[in-house]
């Protein structure tokens, strides 16, 4: 056990993160990992999205309903015993886009977060005020779910378009993702506002002041990506007395794909990897993060069991490295594989 575990900064996009954060907590709980530590999570808002008036934090949702048992346990997203009312008068009204999933409890959420926003809140202070339901009764203040930033930052991607002028034609991340169900090969992807952004308060103490930073097995390009692309965040992981390990999302050459919505958040990585330029692999994503020692952010990386082949390859780009078993199949399973990352670095 890692008694000295005081406090543990997960970065976390939304369906893997989340579900990762679930065995973590898990281990805290059964003692496994540290009963002291306590979490902040800071979460992916680029796959925000602004639908019919409402401002969306699918990422910022995921990790809620998940860690609050509110989560649809089938899809790994959305609210559990959701009815879609609201979504069908809409198509109803002829309004568009009709392909976007809009559940109705989801919608009490949407519109608390957007009239918030409309008060002048920051997004910070909406989530905390959202997390009074999901997280407090669960975990009081030991867990934490900050945004990575209060501003917006929108991810888009580049699709082949033969009838734009461009030849391409480019589409928000949610778009490709709902409607276009990741089968479509993506060109490029490009993270709006990301470079104009700042950390949301907390964020840069949460790494500064970590005993351990975790990378979970989140999408590389769409989830940690626009995380790590917020100013000072790599610099602050870069110079933060905590180490910093991470979890592959990808076994083999695949990553793990979890049905959604007929979506599969494993395509979804596989396109938009190759579109990047980085190989589908452990040890891609690995190269994609670096090691601290050499200009990047991971002291440690795990990779499945079946791809024990690849540790010498990730050691070699200088971080620590070890095989186990990835798939979070049950919160015992992840919670051993979150104490495998912990003493990998320990
Ligand atoms: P999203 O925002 O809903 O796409 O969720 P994340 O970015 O947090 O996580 C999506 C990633 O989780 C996918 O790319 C999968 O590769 C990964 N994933 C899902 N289930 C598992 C699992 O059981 N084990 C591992 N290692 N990765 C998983
Ligand atoms: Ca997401």
């Amino acid at each position: 056990m890692e008694s000295q575990l005081n406090a543990i900064t997960v970065l976390s996009g939304g369906t893997g993160g989340a579900r990762f954060l679930q065995g973590l907590l898990h281990g805290i709980h059964s003692g496994l990992v540290s009963p002291t530590a306590r979490v902040t999570i800071v979460a992916n808002t680029a796959d925000d999205v602004w639908m019919h008036g409402l401002k969306i934090s699918p990422d910022l949702d995921a990790v809620m309903y998940t860690l609050g048992d509110g989560i649809d346990p089938e899809h790994g997203s959305g609210r559990r015993n959701e009815t879609r009312s609201a979504q069908e008068e809409l198509a109803a009204y002829g309004v568009e886009p009709t392909w976007f999933t809009l559940g109705d409890r989801e919608i009490a959420t949407h519109l608390v977060r957007t009239q918030m926003l409309e008060a002048g809140y920051p997004l910070s202070q909406i989530t905390a005020a959202l997390c009074k339901r999901w997280l407090s009764p669960a975990y009081g203040d030991t867990v934490r779910l900050v945004p990575m930033s209060d501003d917006r930052v929108e991810t888009h991607v580049a699709i082949a378009d033969p009838d734009a002028p461009s030849g391409r034609r480019v589409v928000h991340v949610q778009e490709y993702f709902v409607r276009l169900h990741a089968e479509v090969p993506a060109e490029a992807v490009a993270v709006i506002g990301l470079d104009e952004s700042v950390p949301a308060p907390g964020v840069l103490a949460a790494i500064a002041e970590a005993d351990l930073v975790i990378l979970p097995p989140s999408n590389p390009i769409v989830s940690l990506g626009p995380i790590l692309g917020v100013p000072g965040i790599v610099d602050a992981l870069r110079a933060t007395s905590a180490k910093v390990v991470g979890v592959s999302p990808v076994i083999g050459d695949r990553f793990v794909g979890s049905a959604n919505a007929g979506a599969s958040t494993g395509s979804m990585g596989e396109q938009l990897m190759t579109a990047t330029g980085v190989e589908v692999s452990a040890a891609g994503v690995a190269k994609l993060y670096a090691a601290r020692s050499a200009g990047g952010v991971l002291d440690g990386w795990l990779v499945d069991s079946t791809d024990a082949a690849v540790v010498a390859e990730v050691e070699a780009l200088g971080m620590a490295c070890r095989a186990v078993p990835l798939l979070m199949t049950d919160h015992a399973a992840t919670a051993t594989m979150a104490t495998a990352a912990i003493e990998l670095v320990g």
